[in-house]
């Protein structure tokens, strides 16, 4: 359904890694500043004085260190779990907006204030001006700001005015908007593709719906209309739908009798990550985000996902998600529960894991190694060693 408001939020926390350590340390502010580890290490993020001096992401540190002598660097090493918490307390705030929040990484995400009821467009603004203002003030983190009647300009309007931007497409201006950005800012586009595209005369995105199809189809291949559509700002993804990725690994229970006590839910959650982890490794992968669904008796859902900024195939990390996760996704507290669903999304190769956190490497191939043996147990066992106590279904 076409939203007759701009009620889909895109934000963005600018320089975000930056602006943690700057947050705990005010002396750090206005300063070319740049996270990233010393040894074998490249920067994961830098301040906007730092970019004006010519250092980006990612880059090696080395290099940073050269094109700007005077660079604070600041390593990342200990800051993961900092990063973790900012991150939380962040999507924390935006839940006292609307509780439909879709974190996409540690320091970008959807929300859905449609659900409001706004009034008009000035008032839906207000709210997410405020809620700007209170991340800024209450976390000392700035943040950009993108609304649209749909995810994809939203997420393209936040990128617009950074850094603490604020861009607002009113509903049906979508292509309006559009049309005179370069044509890289659809996601999806490659720099090849780009490079491609501009040597055709497509050079922004309102050049190319006003091609004819078949040179459209000889450059973007088959699926050319929907190019088309997503260039005109046509898109009815809703926030929450989490992206289906290609593979992800889930469990579900239904519960024999309907339970309305966070902690055995919660027990039951965490035996699925027990029980889920294990496949992962089996496949040589890893995942990145956990999502909870809750199903109350009268089977409505709600569910809430969160993403790990590192990938990993070890329980641990999950383990630290599930509580506060099971806690926003059990959105009607007072409701027992019929069913509760554990998902790990984000699947990928170990190997396409960032060079940045080599130097943690050490560490996680020891709990690696750890997992193995624990894995190899309950295969000799038929995994009654450490099973948990339901019979829950897998879905591939
Ligand atoms: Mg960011």
């Amino acid at each position: 359904m076409k939203r007759a408001l701009p009620t889909i939020v895109h934000l963005d926390a600018d320089a975000f890694f930056v602006s943690v350590e700057q947050s705990l340390d005010p002396s750090l502010r206005g300063k070319k500043v740049a996270v990233g580890g010393r040894v074998r290490g490249i920067v994961a993020s830098a301040s906007y004085e730092a970019r004006a001096c010519g250092v980006y992401t990612p880059m090696p540190v080395s290099q940073a260190l050269r094109v700007c002598p005077d660079l604070v660097l600041v390593s990342h090493a200990n800051g993961m779990s900092r990063y973790s918490e900012f991150s939380a307390k962040m999507f924390a705030l935006c839940e006292t907006v609307t509780p439909y929040v879709e974190c996409r990484s540690i320091d970008e995400g959807f929300m859905d204030i449609g659900p409001r009821g706004f009034k008009d467009e000035a008032t839906a603004v207000a709210a997410v001006r405020e809620l700007q203002g209170r991340i800024l003030r209450e976390l000392g983190l700035p943040v950009s700001f993108g609304m649209a009647a749909t995810k994809v300009v939203s997420a393209i309007a936040s990128k617009q005015n950074k850094p603490r931007g604020f861009t607002v497409v009113p509903a049906g201006a979508e292509a309006d908007f559009l049309a005179p950005l370069p044509i890289g800012v659809l996601p999806g586009i490659g720099k090849k593709t780009e490079v491609l595209l501009k040597a055709n005369g497509i050079a922004r995105v309102g050049d190319l719906p006003a091609q004819n199809g078949s040179l459209l189809a000889s450059l973007l291949g088959r699926d050319w209309r929907g190019w088309v559509a997503t260039a005109l700002g046509e898109d009815d993804a809703e926030v929450g739908t989490v992206h289906e990725d290609a593979k992800s690994y889930s469990q579900q229970e239904t519960f024999p009798r309907d339970i309305g006590d966070f902690a055995e839910v919660l027990r039951v959650a965490k035996g699925m990550i027990d029980a889920l982890l294990p496949k992962v490794r089996a496949d040589g992968k890893t995942a990145r985000t956990l999502t909870i669904k809750v199903r109350y008796p009268g089977m409505e859902d709600d569910s809430a996902g969160r993403s790990l900024l590192e990938p990993s195939d070890l329980e641990a990390p999950f383990y630290v998600l599930a509580e506060p996760l099971l806690r926003t996704a059990w959105r009607r507290v007072r409701s027992p529960l019929r069913l509760v669903m554990v998902k790990l999304s984000g699947i990928a190769e170990p190997a396409v894991q960032m060079e940045l956190f080599a130097e943690k490497s050490d560490a996680d191939a020891r709990k690696r190694k750890l997992a193995a043996v624990v894995d190899s147990l309950n295969a000799q066992t038929n995994g009654t060693a450490l099973q948990h106590g339901f019979h829950a279904q897998t879905h591939h």
